[in-house]
């Protein structure tokens, strides 16, 4: 097994919210029991992004005026560096603000942020006040590549923006309960080769343990799934966030 998993998170400071920061709590400590090492770069405004030196990189969400900092830097500096890193298979996990940023551009009223291009979707912000905002509990079906069958993850979500995919991209999964991309596509997120997008928090990866093990095994590009762990906590997070959305346990 590969000995380290080298993380990289963009933008902590000012794209993390809803608990997005458990999730790499999350991966530090089922590495750690697998003895699996886990090294965390925090790379943000205004550093440079090497694209060979991480195996993951994680955004979490954020508000709008934060987007529109990072997009800059984004979409002006780390475009190239994550296209490469994409290209040669590293996996990347963005929620919600950050699975924005991954599209072409993010539209708010008469701006247009631009994302990185690296899926092919792009985002509008419904217009109004906070009664247009698709809030709740959320669960979805998910296929995963190297999974037996289909899967459930369950989270929470708040967003303005309507995401819509593009004729080249291809949802993460088959809203169950919520809103999903735009409230009534019936999707939810974004799956391209090693790179995801969704806009579930919850946070994301400590209510769904399973997909955290995956998107590992998917980074270290390891052919067999990781050893089980004692999951009696992490099967009760999980049945807890599907029975908040509605879905029977
Ligand atoms: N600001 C974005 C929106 O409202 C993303 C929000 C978030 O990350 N929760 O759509």
């Amino acid at each position: 097994m590969a000995d380290r998993l080298r993380v990289c998170a963009l933008y902590p400071e000012l794209m993390s919210i809803y608990a997005d920061r458990g999730n790499l709590l999350l991966l530090a400590r089922r590495c750690a029991w697998r003895g699996i090492g886990f090294e965390l770069t925090a790379v943000g405004h205004g550093d440079t992004l090497d694209p060979d030196a991480h195996d993951l990189f994680y955004m979490g969400g954020g508000q709008d005026r934060d987007q529109q900092l990072v997009a800059e830097d984004m979409a002006g500096h780390k475009r190239e560096a994550l296209h490469a890193a994409a290209a040669r298979g590293a996996a990347i996990l963005a929620v919600c603000g950050g699975y924005q940023l991954l599209g072409d551009h993010y539209e708010l009223g008469a701006e247009r942020v631009p994302g990185v291009g690296l899926v092919d979707l792009h985002t509008v912000r419904a217009a109004g006040g906070t009664g247009t905002r698709l809030v709740g509990n959320v669960a979805i079906e998910v296929e995963l590549p190297g999974l037996d069958g289909p899967r459930v993850l369950a989270g929470f979500e708040n967003h303005g923006g309507r995401t819509h995919l593009g004729p080249g991209a291809a949802p993460l999964g088959r809203v169950l309960r919520g809103h999903g991309n735009t409230g009534d596509s019936g999707w939810e997120g974004v799956l391209a080769g090693s790179t995801i997008g969704t806009y579930l928090h919850g946070p994301l990866l400590p209510k769904n343990a399973w997909f955290a093990d995956w998107l590992v095994q998917t980074a270290l590009r390891l052919d067999a799934p990781l050893p089980p762990l004692d999951d009696r906590l992490e099967d009760a997070a999980h049945a807890s966030a599907r029975r908040a959305a509605g879905l029977p346990v």
